[in-house]
């Protein structure tokens, strides 16, 4: 219990899991836990501590489930062999498991990357910004960047990591900017001691690391503020999989498959922000946590023309989530995508070969690691072999020439690799190399001798109980085996008093007598040391090929990203040739044309019934960048102006897209507001969110951005709401210059009348429906001009209202029709519609009427249809005076 407790101060903030024998057992405060936790069974080895264990192959689990509810876990193994130690087995903690730091295959999902990150603000104020290192040890990825500060969640949370590291405050408290960060990736808070984050110590250990005497070759200065993280990150990885003590550690080499930090560059990549990856529904739709429904479920849901490989898998995502913000990168994927799709026996080998490859780039982290199985290195070796094939089926494509040759750099050390694995291991191994069996014969003389002593073993017991059994006259003898007893000799109990002299007895049984006999002892001894002597020789054999695939893990690593690479670029090509999607052509202006674009999700589901549609901004023939889109609920004003913007991401990200023919201007950022969005987000009110993400898109949106608004402006009342519309579309449509190409979708008609306001500039749109028979048919086609009915009456007949309702409602409409009018608006606007003499809007009178004073007392949500239209007759009377 003192060793334990030793190990337990090390770790505070683990659960400590201490190996003893065949079982992991936790004690005291943790025992408690993880009974409540996860309902494990509470026993007590000396009174008055608490304990609980679990056999140790099941531990997987156990700590899958714990680190689901956010705990973090220390392994602590035995070193040596119990057999061998004088007093207490010597121990050490092997592993630290955290949500960030898993590299086992069943704690992890194979098509989801799993990162750790790290942050540091540097100054305050508005010119604060943030210091950012992500890595996923799983695979060996490993960048750090910069944000500004306001904008380090945005950034971080593209990459989705699961756990984030912080320097630990005094107070021990979260620091407010780090909450915000933690709060919107929803990652397990990690705060690590200051110093990991010291200009000295940070880069002390990635210089150690990386055997490196500066960082200029990772394109870091000596003061980039990058190093502080990278440094704490990796210093916190090490810990995690090689601990201070460890056997791991001792031998050094740990990570070695880690990439050195890659610094990113600002404008690599499409700017995207929380809110847009939510409205836009890339990994989750706005309802639910699933991904069908999703722009990433489009591709990794797709069956047949889905990623063949979980390494693909995870570049689909992570392409979809950081698209591409520069013109040639961006040309360079459509141009491979192009290729294979004109050439679909080229594409069908492509991924028939990718299809036999396995997650090559987590099986390099496991050896790299040393958590590698048997199985593990079969299931490389067979990836590699598939090398051949996708070189073959790349050959001769020009716009592969840089992907092939990336396949070549690998191919001289790696063919041989996997050809050593293939020739060592047999082919279906079993998953631990300790059950024995994992290595070919022929490979080892004297595995082979080993074993063939325990197969001689047989043969030499049915001669010895015929010997037996002829000497001493005993038909019913028998020579057998069992686990717990080994070897015995077994006689009828019948025949128990004819035992011969020099049987000693071992067990006796209901029916029968066991025994032994010095002869048989010895036997016992030598196969017994044989067997021992077979799984030695296999251990060794095997850690020596795990050592050799490690010491290759940078060019497995960069073998596994190749194929991640076809196989995403496959993907893209499938679905455009399944969906016939085109090319887009990318442009240096900022225009944004697309004849008959389809959303990318709902053609899936609806097929053909799905109706496409056009739209043009900022062409020559059609400069307006602004486009306003009106018409009733339901009839697709959200769907298009999504699609739209999601139509612009998908070419971004090297795809194809569903449309007939499209050009778009390369963007710096896409922003998507939808507003009136149910979500409370952190306590703060739903409008307040709406203008909080809306002022973000004013103040960062550039002429080269694409920003869409659906309905912002709805979370207040009607009036304060048209005002902030109008405004906000003002702005967009470029009253200080050009503005970004915008799609506002809104129920207030009366921003129509910017298209006058501000000619060649803003545009409208509108959503079709056919009235029939007395309801509506929505057939929604988009269609230039703008619609003054919002025929919310008869969306709520169809939506099911009781017909007295409806009845009731149309009539009071009627009535009621009086604020809608252009000509009311252009007079309420005042000097800013039509005419532009630059006076300011005013939306009300100076002195209110007093029917205004009566009007703004009423509470319209207590009042009955009824009652409304007798306080209108008032208002009415009021007015006539
Ligand atoms: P709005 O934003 O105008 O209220 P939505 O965009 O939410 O309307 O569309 C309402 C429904 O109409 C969607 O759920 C979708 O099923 C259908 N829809 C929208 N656009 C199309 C289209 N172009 N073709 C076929 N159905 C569509």
């Amino acid at each position: 219990m003192k060793q334990y407790y030793r190990f337990k101060a090390l770790y505070p903030d683990c659960v400590l899991f201490f190996r003893m024998g065949d079982f992991y057992e936790l004690f005291d405060d943790d025992a408690i836990l993880v009974s409540k936790a996860i309902g494990l069974t509470l026993t007590q080895r000396t009174s008055g501590i608490p304990m609980a264990g679990m056999p140790y192959h099941a531990v997987d689990g156990y700590a899958q489930r714990l680190m689901r509810e956010g705990y973090k876990i220390a392994i602590c193994d035995q070193i040596e062999d119990p057999r061998e130690a004088k007093g207490v087995v010597e121990r050490a903690v092997t592993r630290v498991l955290t949500p960030g730091s898993v590299v086992d295959e069943t704690l992890l999902d194979e098509d989801r990357a799993n990162r750790m990150a790290a942050i540091s603000f540097i100054g305050s104020g508005d010119e604060a910004s943030a210091a950012l290192a992500v890595a996923d040890v799983s695979t060996g990825e490993f960048v750090v960047f910069e944000a500004r500060a306001g904008e380090a969640a945005d950034a971080l949370l593209r990459y989705a990591p699961t756990e984030l590291l912080f320097a630990e405050t005094e107070d021990g408290k979260v620091p407010p900017r780090v909450e915000v960060v933690l709060k919107a990736c929803g990652a397990a808070a990690t705060p690590r001691p200051a110093w990991n984050f010291r200009p000295q110590e940070s880069t002390e250990v990635v210089l150690t690391h990386y055997g490196v005497r500066t960082l200029a070759g990772f394109g870091l200065g000596d003061d980039d503020p990058c190093v502080l993280v990278a440094g704490a990150l990796l210093r916190r990885l090490l810990e995690t999989q090689a601990p201070e003590g460890s056997p791991r550690a001792r031998a050094g080499g740990a990570l070695a498959h880690l990439a050195p930090p890659r610094k990113l560059v600002a404008g690599e990549t499409l700017g995207l922000d929380a809110a847009s990856i939510r409205s836009l529904e890339i990994e989750r739709t706005m309802r639910g946590e699933n991904e069908e429904g999703t722009l990433v479920g489009v591709f990794l849901r797709a069956g047949q023309c889905g990623p063949r490989t979980a390494m693909g898998k995870r570049l689909v995502r992570d392409w979809l989530r950081r698209p591409l913000a520069r013109r040639e990168a961006i040309e360079a994927r459509h141009g491979q995508v192009e290729t294979l799709v004109s050439d679909p026996r080229m594409l069908a080998e492509l991924r028939k070969a990718l299809d036999e490859v396995q997650d090559a780039a987590r099986i390099a982290a496991r050896c790299a690691i040393g958590r590698a199985g048997p199985r593990d290195l079969v299931a490389l070796a067979r990836s590699l072999a598939k090398a051949g094939a996708i070189r073959e089926a790349m050959r001769g494509a020009a716009a592969f020439a840089g992907l092939l040759g990336r396949f070549e750099a690998v191919k001289e050390t790696l063919g041989p690799l996997g050809e050593r694995i293939g020739a060592t291991l047999v082919d279906s191994p079993p998953a631990n190399v300790r059950d024995g069996g994992a290595v070919r014969e022929g490979v080892d003389a004297e595995l082979d001798e080993a074993r063939g002593l325990e197969t001689d073993a047989s043969t030499w017991l049915a001669s010895y109980q015929a010997e037996l059994s002829r000497t001493h006259s005993l038909p019913g003898i028998k020579v057998g085996f069992n686990k717990v007893f080994g070897y015995y000799i077994e006689l009828p109990a019948a025949q128990a008093r004819r035992a011969p002299e020099g049987f000693t007895r071992k067990q006796t049984l209901k029916n029968a007598e066991r025994y032994t006999t010095p002869q048989l002892s010895e036997f016992e001894g030598k196969v017994t040391t044989a067997r021992e002597r077979a799984l030695a020789r296999e251990l060794s054999i095997f850690e020596e090929l795990c050592g050799a695939t490690a010491r290759l893990s940078k060019e497995i690593v960069s073998f596994a990203e190749a194929c991640a690479e076809a196989d995403a670029l496959s993907c893209f090509a499938a679905i455009a040739e399944r969906r016939g999607w085109v090319r887009p052509r990318m442009s240096d202006l900022p225009v944004l044309e697309i004849e008959q674009g389809r959303h990318p999700v709902l053609e899936g589901t609806l097929g053909s019934e799905f109706v496409p549609n056009d739209v043009v901004l900022g062409s020559a023939e059609a400069p307006a960048r602004l486009a306003l889109i009106t018409g009733p609920n339901m009839a697709g004003k959200s769907t298009f102006i999504r699609q739209v913007a999601l139509l612009a991401l998908l070419a971004h990200a090297g795809s194809f897209v569903p449309a007939v023919k499209a050009e778009i201007g390369v963007a710096d950022r896409v922003f998507t507001r939808v507003g009136a969005d149910d979500a409370l987000h952190a306590g703060q009110s739903t409008f307040m969110v709406e203008m909080t993400e809306t002022a973000n898109i004013l103040h960062h949106a550039t002429e080269r951005s694409i920003v869409v608004l659906d309905e912002v402006g709805r979370g207040t009342s009607t009036l304060d709401g048209l005002a902030l519309a109008w405004a906000i579309a003002e702005r967009l449509g470029g009253e200080g210059g050009p503005g970004p190409r915008s799609l506002f979708a809104t129920h207030y008609h009366e921003l129509t009348q910017l298209e006058e306001a501000l000619p060649g500039r803003v545009k409208n749109l509108h959503v079709a429906v056919r009235e029939w028979k007395g309801g509506i048919v929505f057939v929604h086609r988009i269609l230039a001009g703008r619609t003054n009915k919002s025929y919310g009456v008869h969306v709520a007949r169809l939506a099911g209202l009781p017909s007295e309702v409806v009845g009731r409602a149309k009539e009071l409409l009627e009535r009621l029709s009086v604020s809608h009018e252009p000509s009311d608006v252009r007079r309420i606007a005042g000097g800013r519609v039509g005419r532009d003499d630059g006076s300011q809007m005013k939306l009300f009178g100076e002195t209110p009427h007093p029917a205004v004073e009566a009007l703004k007392e009423l509470e319209l949500e207590e009042m009955t249809p009824l009652r409304a239209f007798d306080e209108l007759r008032r208002l009415k009377g009021m007015v006539e005076g």
